[in-house]
């Protein structure tokens, strides 16, 4: 065993169709609604020392659908309803643009969490991203780190159409199974 590598493990979490049902272009709090497993799971995440950021593409807002500012209204409430519960999250990350706009964030690209990869001080080699699309699966790929697929939201349309076209993802059923895989492995 080497030095203790002092970088903290980080854990980037998809938000509609994995902490949240997928309610398309979602622009009123009163449409949030969380997976009830999303607090215990966030919970287990933070015992165990990852850093915990949702890490969310929301096109709508260059689609012009809802604002930069409906988006942080909205991501507040989603945060207040997970923390008064007991978990924390330490950051969000989002890309309001669409695929046109070429931007350097959209997953699965790995601009957006630029910021906190400097801000936390996170290794992305020993870090997760977990999401209900190939977006999120290849996002944690090409950030150095592993993807895991889940199978809410678009999940099982996402995974089918990925075997389809010959990629094998890491699966696991919901964010809670997710969770559990990760901490396993951590171990180990
Ligand atoms: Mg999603
Ligand atoms: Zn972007």
């Amino acid at each position: 065993m080497g030095k203790k590598n002092s970088k903290l493990s980080a854990v980037f979490i998809d938000r509609d169709g994995t902490i949240i049902f997928d309610k398309k272009y979602l622009n009123s709090t009163k449409q949030i609604e969380l997976y009830p497993f999303v607090v215990d799971s966030i919970k287990k995440l933070n015992d165990a020392g990852f850093v915990v950021i949702i890490t969310t593409n929301q096109s709508g807002i260059s689609r012009g659908m809802f604002t930069e500012n409906d988006l942080k209204f909205i991501n507040k409430k989603i945060i207040k309803l997970i923390e008064e519960k007991g978990a924390k999250i330490d950051d969000v990350c989002y890309c309001p643009h669409v695929d046109f706009d070429k931007c350097n964030c959209r997953k699965p690209k790995t601009g957006m969490i630029d910021r906190c990869v400097k801000k936390f001080c996170i290794d992305l080699k020993k870090s997760y991203a977990i999401g209900d699309t190939f977006r999120d699966y290849f996002f944690g790929l090409n950030m150095g780190g592993s993807g895991i697929l889940v199978l809410t939201g678009h999940g099982m349309k996402e995974y089918n159409r990925m075997i389809n076209i010959g990629i094998k993802p890491i699966v696991s059923r919901t964010l809670e199974s997710a969770v559990n895989r990760i901490i396993k492995n951590n171990k180990m």
